[in-house]
């Protein structure tokens, strides 16, 4: 059984046994499993409030030109993150580039952009943090390239923190406690809109395969963020066409696009479905 909810926000699609949800055509991972009951759909009370209840509204965007937004560079220095298969660069230096690409976008928008590193150095996570305090950012933004076991895993992820009571779609080796309350919960619904924005324009601008919207609560550089916070997975370094890709300057332009067309609010995303031959259910 499937059910459209059409909102203002746009239309939400969701199917009895999947935790898979789609708004406007791209996914979004729901907690919990919707099922159908004589003839309902029924869908947990946490995925109604905190997932349906933010797409369905028009989302809350600063509207001020005094905008601080904090891009984060994911890794650094000994921390090299994921090395890529093509051309045995690591992750630290692609998040990098992928952050100076952007910057001058941003700031041409009306932002004004702190990053976390210029350049090869290692930021604890909770520097990360705090400087997004000292900043007084409204946004915090942070980019990763992504690794998998398996080759042929591919595609484009993005993250934001767990709402308290819901289980995470990505937990890696972290005990995925659902009662615990992080200050970044307090922005459940913002973060959500704000994903949703950013991997639309991720999608959009590199044509690239949808793995979703995911929840997760182990990304210290998230839970501890006193404003909206999204972290994003700009492909596989793992996977050797997506590695070729990454390692192209122009794949990289095209991500800093898409970061500066989400927070390009004057000029919205338009509001079409994201068509895309390859996005598939997982
Ligand atoms: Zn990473």
């Amino acid at each position: 059984m499937t059910c459209e909810l059409h909102a203002p926000g746009g239309i939400i699609t969701v199917t009895a046994g999947s935790h898979v949800a789609r708004f406007v055509g791209i996914i979004c991972w729901l907690g919990y499993m919707p099922r159908s009951a004589d003839g309902h759909l029924l869908v947990h009370a946490l995925d109604a409030g905190k997932n349906f209840l933010p797409l369905a509204n028009p989302p809350d965007l600063p509207t001020d030109t005094h905008r601080v937004v904090v891009i984060d560079p994911g890794h650094g220095g000994e921390n090299t993150g994921a090395r890529s298969v093509a051309d045995n660069h690591v992750e630290k230096e692609f998040t990098l580039d992928w952050a100076l690409r952007l910057r001058p976008l941003l700031t041409g928008d009306g932002w004004k952009v702190v990053l976390t590193r210029t350049n090869d150095v290692d930021v604890s996570l909770a520097d990360r943090v705090a400087l997004a305090d000292a900043a007084h950012a409204d946004l915090f933004v942070s980019l990763h390239f992504n690794s998998g076991a398996r080759q042929d895993q591919a595609g484009l992820e993005t993250y934001c923190l767990t709402p308290t009571g819901m289980p995470s779609t990505l937990t890696r080796d972290y005990e995925d406690d659902i009662t615990r309350v992080f200050p970044n919960n307090a922005f459940d619904g913002r973060n959500l809109q704000y994903a949703v924005r950013l991997h639309r324009a991720l999608l959009e601008e590199t044509g690239g395969v949808d793995r979703g919207v995911r929840r997760a609560r182990f990304m210290v550089v998230l839970r501890g963020q006193n404003r909206p916070a999204v972290l994003m997975e700009g492909g596989y370094l793992s996977n050797p066409l997506e590695a070729q890709s990454i390692a192209a300057e122009e794949y990289r332009q095209k991500l800093a696009e898409a970061v500066a067309k989400a927070l390009r609010f004057s000029n919205p995303v338009e509001d079409r479905t994201v068509t895309n031959a390859a996005n598939q259910t997982p």
